[in-house]
């Protein structure tokens, strides 16, 4: 089986699914939040309960993340955020939208 991702590839970090019976991303310590909707790159492959997962550079490697919750980052000096128009070449393909819009919209929301 062929995999997504492979190492050095640069990608966009996101929260795993929530877990219906903890209420809470699956194998996930809160400290990962800090690195959702950061742009990383991929150092290692990492099997977990038969799911591929991978290590990335920016949490120096102590975490692994979902297969499922990453997105290819790209380099266009075009991109932008779709609610602020921040420049963001490095963010993910589409619609883009940038970690402090995605907060503040989550805040508006509850
Ligand atoms: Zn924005």
């Amino acid at each position: 089986m062929s995999h997504r991702f492979n190492v050095g590839d640069h990608v966009i970090l996101g929260q795993h699914e929530i877990d219906r019976f903890l209420g809470a991303p699956r194998a996930w310590v809160l400290y990962m939040d800090n690195y959702v909707g950061r742009v990383a790159t991929i150092t290692g492959q990492y099997k977990y309960m038969g799911e591929q997962a991978y290590y990335v550079d920016i949490d120096g490697g102590k975490y692994f993340w979902y297969e499922t919750v990453l997105k290819h980052a790209i380099n266009n000096p075009n991109q932008k955020c779709i609610e602020c128009n921040i420049s963001a070449p490095h963010a993910a393909e589409g619609q883009y939208t940038c970690s402090f819009c995605l907060a503040s919209k989550e805040l508006d929301a509850s």
